[in-house]
């Protein structure tokens, strides 16, 4: 069984709203592999996967959403998957 990032497989479609002017947040890629609870990145939050996608609780890809109008950008985890 595989597992990977719900976001890099096209499992999601996942888009938040910008904290800042309310514009939809792009994604702009995945950062570096991360592994475990602790950051290196500081503040990422933590998508909750749908109760259907069952995480392998190991390993979670981080991606970066940035608004492209006002250049606010945050990080978000996504836990790995089977796929
Ligand atoms: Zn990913
Ligand atoms: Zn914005």
């Amino acid at each position: 069984m595989e597992i990977g990032c719900p976001l890099c497989n096209g499992l999601i479609d996942f888009s938040q709203p910008c904290a800042v002017c309310g514009s939809g947040m792009e994604d702009s890629g995945m950062l570096e592999d991360y592994y475990g609870p602790y950051s290196p990145y500081g503040n990422i939050e933590f998508y909750e996967p749908d109760e259907e996608l069952q995480t392998t609780g190991v390993a979670a890809c981080v991606h970066l959403f940035a608004c492209p109008k006002c250049g606010y950008d945050k990080r978000i985890s996504f836990p790995e998957v089977t796929l």
